[in-house]
């Protein structure tokens, strides 16, 4: 598989992935990474406010194969969504695919 150029666009396709996994209340199973093809694709909730759990979070997916990802964007936690600390060592240090 070549990796697709125009449009949509890989962040368009992230995007797609995200709300997805979303609406799956953040089962990724089955859905591919838009960069490597491959269905190994991870979302977290990234909190930042120790403690406040209904403060908002940073939704966080990347691939664990291509280490590629959507940047955090600040959005409300899922009530079915269990957030991380920042510095949790399951969330690496992955790629943002830019918006073009
Ligand atoms: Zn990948």
């Amino acid at each position: 598989m070549s990796p697709q150029r125009g449009w949509p666009s890989e962040y368009d396709l992230w995007f797609d992935a995200y709300e997805a996994a979303f609406e799956r209340q953040g089962a990724t199973e089955g859905l591919l990474c838009p960069h490597c093809g491959v269905a190994t694709l991870i979302l977290r909730f990234i909190s930042f406010d120790q403690g406040e759990i209904s403060a908002s979070v940073m939704p966080a997916l990347w691939c664990s194969t291509c280490l590629h990802g959507l940047a955090p964007a600040r959005a409300l936690l899922p009530p079915w969504a269990t957030p991380v600390s920042p510095d949790d060592p399951s969330v690496p240090d992955y790629e943002i695919v830019a918006d073009s």
